[in-house]
């Protein structure tokens, strides 16, 4: 059924975009305003001039295990563009011992691989994996240093590069709550949840354009280089958005999804407190094609780079929580990590083409104090609500929240439109 009312999203990264497609879903009218002139946000791909192809902003990794992800794919059409092993296997290298093992979860619920010294990491005894557990009844205000024992073989090769990637935080000072919360969605529930997938084709086949399309095949539309500068307000509702050129007053049925980074958010909203502490992710991408056996995705112990990612027709790797190397010479970053990469996969010769791109705020950072500081969806207007990796979802900043994000605010403002309607 279509409703009278227009319902403006601010921002078409992944929480906007999760937001549109459920509310188009549900027959609503749905505009997009975008301020760049592509989609996609933090998550997106685009044709790079020095490598000569389409390349992510950053290597992504979802897990089976992200159920709102998936669901969204399905709407959507693309389930089938995320690609991945067929069991719950993670292959690993140590530079600084040569040895490579890989990590071959069990499918089920209950840990059996953890018994088998052949599937579990090299150097450690079943009960080391009992000190993760904690993770899951951790309180609110707890680093994960002050939950579990942040040192000895299993954390220097499980705990510390799997939060890592997870939290893009250091694991000693992250937030315990939401490791919790990714251990309990992925580890606890077992290998089945747990199978690494990648948009080998791009992120923005994969999860942006066919969302688009979804969208406008509804009837819905989308506006780039739609930067909204202020938000109106009068008698607790939003009332006007000013895109500068352009100022949009709101009906009466209208609503507002803000989809925006928390520090846009921070200063569209009157008294918004959001956080304000970020952590950085640098990718480095080479145009080499990965030898044959290269496994798709490898984590690296004891090295610069963190993960390397084999594509088609390059290497890509990423290093998270990376603050300390933004100021670092590129020519230099590159070549270190290449020295790595071309050990860890046995290439030789001189450094392929190459490309460093740096996220300064790819997420926020997930301290127990920022967790904190994220709202939930609701405002205190009664047409607007809030979206964003950066709301109250109860996850780290990442796809599944986002677009968990983005649902939820959906949900609220068919609520809220139904209540009008009664
Ligand atoms: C390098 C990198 C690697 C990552 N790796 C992973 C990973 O492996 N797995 C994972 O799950 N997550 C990963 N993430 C996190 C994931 O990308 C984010 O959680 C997700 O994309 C956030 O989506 P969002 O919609 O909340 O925010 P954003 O993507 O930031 O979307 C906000 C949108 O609002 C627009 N906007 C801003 N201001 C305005 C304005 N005034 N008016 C209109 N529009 C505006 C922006 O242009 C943008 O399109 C990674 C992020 C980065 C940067």
């Amino acid at each position: 059924m279509s409703r009278s009312g227009q319902i403006h999203v601010i921002g078409a990264g992944l929480a906007g975009l999760a937001a549109a497609v459920r509310l188009a879903a549900g027959g609503q009218r749905v505009i997009i305003h975008e301020a760049a002139n592509q989609a996609g946000g933090r998550c997106r791909s685009y044709h790079d001039g020095t490598l000569g192809m389409a390349i992510d902003n950053g290597n992504h990794l979802v897990l089976s295990g992200n159920r709102a992800t998936l669901d969204y794919l399905e709407v959507i059409g693309t389930r089938d563009r995320l690609v991945g092993p067929d069991a719950p296997e993670f292959a690993f290298v140590d530079l600084a011992t040569g040895e490579r093992w890989t990590l071959r979860l069990s499918e089920g619920l209950i840990p059996w691989w953890i018994f088998d010294a052949k599937r579990r990491v090299p150097g450690t005894k079943p009960l080391d994996y009992l000190s993760g557990a904690r993770l899951l009844w951790a309180g609110a205000d707890k680093t994960i240093a002050q939950t579990m024992h942040c040192g000895g073989t299993l954390y220097r090769r499980l705990w510390q590069p799997v939060l890592l990637a997870a939290l893009n935080t250091d694991p000693a000072e992250a937030s315990a709550r939401l490791a919790g919360a990714v251990v309990r969605e992925t580890l606890a529930a077992g290998g089945r949840a747990c199978r690494p997938l990648i948009a080998y084709d791009g992120l923005t086949e994969a999860f942006i354009d066919p969302a688009l399309r979804f969208v406008e095949g509804k009837a819905g539309a989308i506006r780039y280089g739609a930067r909204l500068r202020a938000l109106g307000f009068a008698e607790q509702r939003a009332e006007s958005l000013d895109f500068g050129e352009q100022v949009e007053q709101l009906g009466a049925d209208d609503a507002v999804v803000l989809a925006v980074p928390p520090w846009i958010a921070a200063g569209l909203v009157p008294d918004l407190t959001t956080p304000s502490e970020f952590r950085a992710i640098v990718n480095a991408h080479f145009a080499v094609a990965p030898p044959a056996g290269l496994p798709p995705m490898i984590g690296v112990i004891n090295g610069t780079v963190e993960w390397i990612f084999a594509f088609r027709d390059r290497v890509s790797t990423t290093i998270s929580g990376a603050d300390r190397l933004l100021d670092a010479p590129r020519e230099e970053l590159a070549q270190t990590i290449w020295q790595e990469v071309a050990k860890v996969a046995g290439i030789s010769g001189a450094m392929p083409r190459w490309q460093l791109i740096k996220e300064r705020r790819a997420t926020f950072a997930a301290l127990p104090d920022e967790n904190r500081k994220r709202p939930g969806a609701a405002t205190s207007y009664a047409n607007m609500v809030l979206a964003g990796d950066w709301t109250a979802t109860g996850l780290p900043g990442t796809i599944e929240g986002a677009i968990r994000s983005g649902n939820r605010a959906a949900d609220l403002v068919r609520d809220q439109l139904d209540q009008r309607d009664r």
